[in-house]
């Protein structure tokens, strides 16, 4: 069974309530015959005009981030009900700019995964190893330990609600990509992983990795050519309707 490709707009803090409803608009039309699953993440605040502007389209929404508990004391975090009720349907874990400016950690991240799973959201999952660890030969042992940590105590029957963005922090907004090869190996190693989490087959059929950082118009084609990468996470390509159009179109 062939994985279905993702492409996921990553739009950080750009777009306010009428940029994003003017962007939906550019999109509807440029993605309407997308043969790939469509996501644009938005900042909280242009959440509920963008699944608005969604709805009766091919386009799906999510949030960037997502705390674990339900409520409570957690001044300036939304849980995954509030996100939810909104009717958004994915949201973004983990992301490198997260972990490096706020503080996340592999333990946060799980639990913001179970949370967001328990209410039925779906998550896509950033890993990716910083260019010292790429320097000093830890990647795999970094996508590893940031995969099965993320997965801890998640059912198989979870599997089809998430998907793996492998994001090489050094190639966020740097306009720097990983070569496709180094992108699909690095994928692969991200794949067996799961495998031994969870089954073989539940690996190659079930779990979608995206590659993310730098992709765009121009090398979206070579790199969704390559037999493990399934989807892309696109950030910068992503605020401009014409570009996201090129990548879907991959
Ligand atoms: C991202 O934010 O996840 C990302 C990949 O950004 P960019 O495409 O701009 O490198």
């Amino acid at each position: 069974m062939a994985r279905k490709p993702i492409i996921a707009g990553n739009w950080k803090m750009n777009n306010n309530i009428a940029a994003t409803r003017q962007l939906v608009s550019e999109l509807i039309p440029v993605v309407a015959d997308a043969v790939c699953d469509v996501v644009i993440c938005t900042p909280y605040t242009s959440l509920a005009a963008a699944v608005e502007a969604c709805k009766g389209t091919n386009i799906h929404v999510g949030a960037e981030n997502v705390h674990w508990a339900e409520k409570g004391a957690f001044t300036g975090e939304i849980s995954a009900d509030m996100l939810v009720e909104l009717g958004v349907e994915y949201v973004i874990i983990g992301h490198s700019e997260r972990r490096t400016y706020f503080g996340e950690t592999d333990l946060t991240v799980n639990k913001r995964m179970k949370a967001a799973l328990a209410k039925g959201l779906k998550v896509i999952l950033c890993v990716g190893e910083t260019l010292e660890e790429r320097e000093a030969g830890i990647t795999a042992e970094v996508v590893r330990r940031q995969t099965k940590i993320a997965f801890a105590g998640i059912d198989n029957e979870e599997l089809d609600n998430v998907v793996i963005a492998y994001e090489p922090v050094w190639a966020i907004g740097t306009g720097k990509t990983a070569t496709s090869q180094d992108a699909n190996d690095t994928i692969a190693i991200i794949r067996a992983c799961m495998a031994e989490l969870y089954c073989p087959r539940c690996a190659e059929e079930r779990v979608r990795i995206q590659y993310g950082g730098s992709m765009n118009a121009k090398n979206a084609s070579e790199l969704m050519a390559m037999p493990q990468i399934d989807g892309g996470l696109i950030g910068g390509a992503s605020l401009k309707a014409e570009d996201f159009g090129k990548v879907i179109h991959f």
